[in-house]
């Protein structure tokens, strides 16, 4: 089942050209790893599909809801409705810094109203505990460290029951002995099912949890396929110029 269809999605910066015609599908259950070198468009990809960046041509389906259509956007109430159906976990965590740990959890699902509170204290209280964090619930973000308030972050996007969540680069602000307790969070989601797309410069996480790798430079896709295909036989010069750089 296709959860996520993109096709020939074009963004342009003025005259720099940041995606051109790009076109994947993610299907339900798909962890996919997306690489490349910085500047490569993999943010504003991303962005894109969450609408934090609005795109110039082409199309993005999220599970059968069209939000950008030939390059037309649905209604923004329709938009909202289709952009909830992603979690986005950022590399600086984007926390609320005036909140505790407990607070933001709960804030986005208390502000749309749509279930009791007691219903959203009950599930903030589990996804503490799935990210071993339930003695933290009063502290506030400060007071953490990077793999602590990534993982809040992820718990935060959880919160929202998504059916797709959105990573960019989430452990490559953190400390190196860090990476490996949000890695292992991100490692048990899969193991759950969730559909996952997963910018990253992780390959050990890539080649270990990800279904599918996709590789692009300079704006667009270059290759895609199984990670044991692109990290042991890459087609592309410019894939194997990356992944000697990487590994
Ligand atoms: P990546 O995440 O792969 O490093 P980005 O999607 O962040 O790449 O950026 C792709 C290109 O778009 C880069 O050349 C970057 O400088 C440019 N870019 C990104 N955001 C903006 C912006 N808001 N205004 C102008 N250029 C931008
Ligand atoms: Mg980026």
């Amino acid at each position: 089942m296709v959860l996520i269809e993109v096709s020939n999605l074009k963004k342009s910066y003025g005259k720099l050209d940041v995606l051109k015609q790009i076109t994947f599908d993610v299907n339900k259950n798909d962890v996919i790893a997306v690489i490349g070198p910085s500047g490569s468009g993999k943010s504003t990809m991303l962005r894109s599909l969450v609408h934090l960046e609005e795109i110039d041509g082409g199309s993005i389906c999220i599970s059968g809801d069209y939000l950008v259509k030939d390059g037309i956007y649905s209604k923004p109430q329709e938009i909202k409705r289709i952009t909830s159906k992603m979690g986005m976990v950022f590399q600086h965590f984007n926390l609320f810094p005036h909140l505790t740990v407990k607070e933001n959890l709960e804030l986005a699902p208390k502000l749309v109203k749509k279930e009791l509170n007691a219903e959203i204290e009950r599930r903030s209280t589990e996804l503490l505990k799935k990210i071993g964090l339930s003695d933290r619930a009063s502290a506030y973000p400060a007071k953490l460290s990077g793999g602590q308030k990534q993982r809040v972050a992820i718990a935060r996007a959880l919160m929202m029951n998504p059916e797709i969540l959105l990573f960019d680069e989430p452990t490559s602000a953190l400390d190196p002995e860090l990476t490996g307790e949000v890695l292992q969070v991100m490692k048990q989601l899969a193991e759950e099912h969730m559909t996952m797309i997963v910018v990253t410069h992780e390959m050990g996480f890539a080649k270990e949890v990800a279904n599918r790798v996709i590789f692009m430079d300079n704006g667009e896709i270059i290759e895609s396929g199984l990670p044991t295909e692109i990290f042991t036989n890459p087609k592309f010069e410019r894939t194997k110029a990356f992944l000697n750089r990487s590994l």
